[in-house]
């Protein structure tokens, strides 16, 4: 019998966990917080679930995983239909775009120029070197200039032209403006803008992942942070909160630069330069609590423009039919930002303020909310600069050859994957491993070239 430890109970690694059970390994996964789900948990405020921002499970998931998460959540995984709205030159516009509501909402000089932009595609240079002009390359200048320029130096904190087109292609999906005209025609059909979301908040899906993997043996140990990782010859000695246990092989999806400070013998001083260089951006999630029934009937709202601070806004109660109070709704506003930003300890109550006066700069009523709880995210977005190729260079090297300590998930890879990408690396981590319980290391570098192309939805 072989034994396997996971770290941290995100969906990597419940996925991990409930995977390599079913494979007939001894698992326990270490938390280090008092709950499952990590980013992707719900939890309560004002007697409302919530999440930690705009999350919805994607059409694009992998068909395997779908119907994982349909058999977990039965009815109450919801089909429901993006109703969201973007703010460009000082305009609503329905989001996910739509052709007749693009037509009718856009100023019409906007309108040539994206027209003018995508006839003159052929002719921009494909030589692309940085975020910046990838994008201006694929949706042309216009697109570039005021949409993708800000909303990207608002979420990233540094100008697009500093930035990989790693991170372009990661994160934007659009091959050319055709593209997005293809996507506004689909979008324009109820059918074509569909997402899914389980009725007590997108946690549901990470919490039955857990209830399965404990049912079928995995033992899972909350409020155990991971301490010490010891490779030994032939095991390791794992010591989390109090306990310490002895496995064959441990996967790990806490954040990189958390794992390296457990490691015995430490890694190469290289490797923890690299990590120390490689940026992340922090996000501040501040909950406001509004008494009334609710604020907008849109799932959120977009706001790309560096005038305001608030990325998004969106009103949880609007992305289900649930059991949400009737004399209530909950706003959650995501505000991008580096941790040792001003902003980032700011009070609740003068982050709930900066809220209300982005609101209302974008023209939106004062929401008269009565509560603001804030929750920091000190790494949601890797930074993919180019002063730190090198530092990525070493990292992914390091990340290829794992021997008995295999780093994987969201902050364990450091990429911006959804979920549906981090529970596709879980079921691929348990898959390579072998009978003994040690990973195959070719199977698993296989994977992570599959994971390179992964690409982020919004
Ligand atoms: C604002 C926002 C919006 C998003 N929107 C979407 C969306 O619409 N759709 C979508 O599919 N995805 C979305 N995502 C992405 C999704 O949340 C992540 O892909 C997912 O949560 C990553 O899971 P993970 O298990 O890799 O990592 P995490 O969720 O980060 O989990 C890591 C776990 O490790 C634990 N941990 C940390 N340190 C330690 C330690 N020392 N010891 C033990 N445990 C530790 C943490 O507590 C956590 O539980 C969004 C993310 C954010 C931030």
């Amino acid at each position: 019998m072989s034994d396997i430890a996971v770290l941290g109970a995100g969906p990597a690694g419940l996925m991990t966990a409930l995977k390599a059970r079913e494979q007939g390994h001894e698992v326990t996964i270490f938390e280090a917080s008092d709950r499952v789900g990590g980013m992707a948990a719900s939890f309560e405020v004002a007697g409302q679930r919530v999440d930690f921002g705009s999350h919805r499970l994607h059409p694009a998931t992998d068909p395997e995983i779908m119907s994982l998460i349909k058999s977990l959540l039965g009815d109450d995984l919801q089909t429901r239909e993006r109703h969201g709205r973007i703010r460009l030159k000082n305009q609503w516009i329905g989001f996910p775009l739509r052709t007749l509501d693009m037509i009718k909402h856009l100023p019409i000089r906007f309108s040539g120029a994206v027209a003018f932009d995508t006839i003159t595609k052929p002719l921009r240079s494909s030589r692309t070197s940085d975020f910046e002009s990838e994008i201006q390359r694929r949706l042309g200048p216009t697109v570039a200039r005021e949409f993708y320029g800000p909303y990207t130096t608002k979420l990233y904190g540094v100008d697009p032209s500093h930035l990989t087109t790693e991170l372009s292609n990661r994160r934007v999906s659009a091959a050319g403006p055709l593209h997005i005209i293809k996507n506004a025609v689909r979008a324009s059909r109820p059918e074509g803008r569909i997402f899914y979301y389980p009725r007590r908040g997108y946690g549901q899906i990470a919490e039955s992942l857990a209830e399965t993997a404990i049912d079928r043996g995995v033992k899972l140990e909350l409020r155990s942070p991971a301490r010490q990782v010891t490779t030994k010859q032939d095991r390791v000695e794992v010591t989390c909160g109090n306990t310490s246990i002895d496995v064959n092989t441990v996967f790990s999806s806490i954040p990189l630069n958390a794992l390296i400070q457990t490691l015995d013998p430490p890694p190469p001083a290289e490797l923890v330069t690299a990590i120390d260089r490689q940026r992340t951006r922090g996000m501040l999630i501040a909950h406001l609590v509004v008494p009334r029934s609710q604020y907008t009937p849109f799932d959120a709202h977009y706001f790309p423009g560096l005038d305001i601070t608030t990325a998004r806004l969106s009103e949880a109660k609007n992305y289900r039919d649930g059991d949400d109070p009737d004399d209530l709704t909950v706003l959650c506003a995501e505000l991008a930002c580096w941790v040792d930003d001003e902003i980032w300890n700011l009070p609740s109550e003068d982050i709930g303020q900066l809220v209300e006066e982005d609101l209302q700069r974008a023209g939106l009523p004062s929401t008269g909310h009565v509560h603001v709880e804030v929750r920091r995210l000190p790494s949601v977005y890797p930074v993919y600069e180019h002063s730190t190729v090198d530092a990525r260079e070493v990292i992914d090297n390091w990340l290829h050859e794992p021997g008995r300590v295999v780093s994987l998930g969201r902050q364990g890879l450091g990429v911006p994957d959804n979920l549906h990408h981090v529970l596709a690396m879980g079921s691929r981590g348990a898959a390579a491993l072998d009978a003994s319980g040690l990973i195959n290391q070719k199977a698993w570098q296989d994977s992570l070239s599959e994971f390179a192309q992964h690409v982020v939805q919004d």
